[in-house]
């Protein structure tokens, strides 16, 4: 289980997240989706604790952390939590002097302390879930985007987190291989990885989601399934964005 108690994120008096709660179950998939300005992506960066919460909790599996105002809290105890979690940008963010493989074996050699011949069978079978072990001693600047996305997914999965956290994965990729990666995280959920992802993709959003959150002004306004959210949303601001997406 995975559950976000009431984070607030303000940036100096820009309250950017406001009282957001939200729980995931296991296995499950949530999208969160928005205006541009929304929140979306400082919630993923709150739960993976790229940027720490102002106020709130959030706990994954027995893992959990309570922010409040003024009280700093530390890398040890950030650390913890932070491994439940791997994520994947929209620009890939591949180490650029590192083979596809090298990317993948990082951190289970650097921060897991894996022996090397242990990280690299694994991240080989990684790639190969993600349809990349052709490419396993490719420079990340020969690979195609979605090529290179692909990589990125393997190495968020790694160190096997409780949660994948995607922010906008397809969009910085042309159809086709927005396709690609479609495949890929599809694939993901139907084999029971937990995953938050914010996109503008609706048909992604709708193709994987199990639930949906409509993130706008630092609040979930509405959240549901798919069906629910993309064809019959109840409050007026959730109608409005959906209907200028068509
Ligand atoms: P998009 O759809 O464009 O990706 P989003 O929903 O991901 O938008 P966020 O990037 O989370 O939105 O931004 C929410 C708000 O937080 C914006 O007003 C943004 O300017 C502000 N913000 C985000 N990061 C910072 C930061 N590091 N410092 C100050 N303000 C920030
Ligand atoms: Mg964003």
């Amino acid at each position: 289980m995975i559950e976000v108690s009431h984070i607030e994120k303000r940036f100096g008096d820009n309250v950017v997240l406001k009282d957001v709660s939200v729980t995931l179950a296991e296995g499950t998939v949530t999208t969160l989706v928005g205006p541009s300005g929304g929140g979306k992506s400082t919630l993923l960066r709150c739960i993976n604790l790229l940027e720490v919460p102002t106020a709130g909790t959030i706990r994954i599996g027995d893992k959990s952390l309570a922010f409040q105002p003024g009280r700093k809290v530390g890398w040890d105890a950030i650390q913890p939590l932070r491994r439940q979690t791997g994520m994947v940008f929209q620009n890939f963010q591949l180490f650029p002097h590192q083979t596809a493989l090298e990317n993948v074996m990082e951190g289970l050699v650097t921060v897991l302390k894996w022996p090397k011949e242990k990280a690299r069978a694994h991240a080989l079978e990684l790639l190969q879930k993600v349809g990349m072990a052709h490419k396993a001693d490719a420079w990340p600047a020969t690979l195609s985007g979605g090529q290179q996305q692909r990589v990125a997914i393997a190495r968020a999965l790694a160190p096997s987190p409780r949660v994948l956290l995607c922010d906008e994965p397809t969009s910085a990729l042309d159809p086709e291989l927005a396709e690609e990666v479609v495949e890929v995280l599809s694939r993901l959920a139907r084999e029971g990885t937990t995953m938050i992802m914010a996109t503008h993709d609706l048909r992604l959003a709708s193709r994987v989601a199990d639930q949906v959150l409509f993130l706008d002004g630092g609040l979930i306004v509405e959240h549901g399934a798919p069906s629910h959210i993309f064809q019959a949303p109840e409050q007026e601001r959730t109608k409005k964005f959906i209907a200028s997406l068509n």
